[in-house]
């Protein structure tokens, strides 16, 4: 690898006049030390750094490149999209095309309302939850991320349900309180929550297969208890399918489960790179926003026509016969791949998978919630990352995050991941 002389330069000159030098946090490498490279172009599997060095990327913008860096088609549907006009603050055919799209995609969706981040999207869900239900209190779940909403930035408590400590400065202690802290795939303790706080759970809301933890999977029947107890106690079950939206299926986690959510928040994928995000679900509770009911939410770039351009060549190229099974059973080749790689070279290690999303957690055999994941042995992570990025490989730069397979990706993309794999797994023992 050749070095990175200019980000360096970049990084210098970026940390003069933006916080950390990043515009969002995890962008600074802080989770495993050195310096970000600072990117300047990207195709298909690929992208290049200022210095010219070429990488294989499976961070894919945090989730949204489904389609691949600088896909043709949408690359096209964006040029023309922005000779139209960039902006117009009206609603426009293309947006309700898009709404279409996403309501015939997802049966629990009847109404979609588009904003510009997944934050909006799960702030709006649980707006609208509570004014649906009455209630105030919100349940998430340990190690989930649903974006940076004062009511959602809050720090887990292990084992019983916890009330909420804020997870950042600046979030009203009684903000945070409002929201309940269980373990992922432990439905005994939302059970138990819904007895503790009888009648004041307005929401459960879940990532069904985390993301934000590095890649952790719901055991079999979890999602369908959460479905259960939020029919039971009438609460609004969301689904935070920003990642999972799109990318395990066309009917995300929701149709790969078999589980159907009351709400639905999108983001990433469904905007193929662009500013783009939804929250969706059942009539009764949608038609409850402005200004078909009482609950405000608002955007002057929302529903953007570029971005509504980009998510819709996106979705087009998904839609198309066998392009999921082409990327799954990619990503599973790799997922072997690695696997194989972390057994015969004698390291401990995981690899948590499902369709294109994907985790390596070393020094434990099994991760099935946050607390888990946090015991996985991070230095190891840092010399794998560094291990990797120095044989071309780019990956998310935290033991925390799933890594994404594009339908850019080849069979020869997957044997260089695993060949560089085998040579770091190997100093790593
Ligand atoms: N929900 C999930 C599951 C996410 O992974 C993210 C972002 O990573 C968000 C919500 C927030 O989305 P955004 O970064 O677009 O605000």
């Amino acid at each position: 690898m050749a070095e990175a002389r200019l980000s360096a330069l970049l990084f210098q000159r970026a940390r003069a006049v933006i916080p950390g030098g990043v515009n969002s946090p995890v962008r600074a490498w802080s989770a495993v030390g050195g310096e970000p490279r600072f990117l300047q172009q990207g195709k298909g599997s690929r992208v290049w750094d200022a210095d010219g060095n070429e990488y294989l990327d499976y961070v894919g913008s945090w989730g949204p490149l489904l389609a691949g860096h600088a896909h043709p088609e949408v690359v096209r549907a964006v040029q023309e999209a922005v000779r139209d006009g960039a902006s117009f603050g009206a609603p426009t055919a293309q947006e309700v095309e898009f709404a279409e799209v996403v309501c015939s995609a997802l049966p629990s969706v009847d109404l979609v309302r588009l904003t510009n981040s997944g934050t909006e999207a799960c702030m709006t869900a649980l707006r609208l939850a509570r004014a649906y239900t009455g209630r105030d209190r919100i349940l998430k779940f340990d190690g989930c991320y649903h974006g940076h909403a004062d009511a959602l930035l809050v720090r887990a408590g292990s084992g019983a349900a916890t009330l909420g400590i804020p997870d950042s400065a600046g979030v009203p202690v009684p903000v945070a309180a409002s929201t309940l802290v269980v373990p992922f795939n432990d439905a005994d303790a939302v059970a138990q929550a819904f007895v503790d706080y009888r009648q004041r759970i307005a929401a459960v809301i879940v990532e069904p297969v985390v993301g934000n933890s590095g890649v952790i999977l719901p055991r079999p029947g979890f999602l369908q208890a959460l479905r259960d107890l939020c029919s039971e106690h009438g609460a609004v079950l969301v689904f935070d399918e920003v990642i999972t939206g799109f990318r395990l299926g066309w009917s995300g986690a929701q149709g790969l489960y078999g589980v159907i959510p009351d709400l639905t928040c999108l983001g990433k994928v469904i905007g193929g790179g662009f500013p783009l995000a939804a929250v969706g679900g059942r009539r009764e509770i949608m038609e409850l926003l402005a200004p078909s009911g009482p609950v405000y939410q608002a955007g002057t770039l929302s529903g953007n026509p570029v971005a509504v351009a980009a998510g819709l060549a996106t979705l087009r190229l998904l839609r198309r016969p066998g392009t999921y099974e082409q990327i799954s059973s990619l990503s599973q080749l790799l997922v072997e791949g690695l696997r194989d790689a972390i057994t015969s070279c004698g390291v401990q290690a995981c690899v948590n998978a499902v369709g294109s999303m994907w985790t390596i957690f070393f020094g434990v055999d099994r991760v099935e919630n946050a607390e888990q994941a946090r015991a996985c042995d991070r230095e190891r992570f840092r010399a794998w990352f560094h291990g990797m990025l120095a044989e071309g490989v780019y990956l998310p730069p935290s033991p925390f995050e799933a890594a994404f397979v594009s339908l850019a990706h080849t069979d020869a993309d997957v044997t260089q991941t695993v060949e560089a794999a085998r040579r770091v797994l190997r100093r790593l023992r």
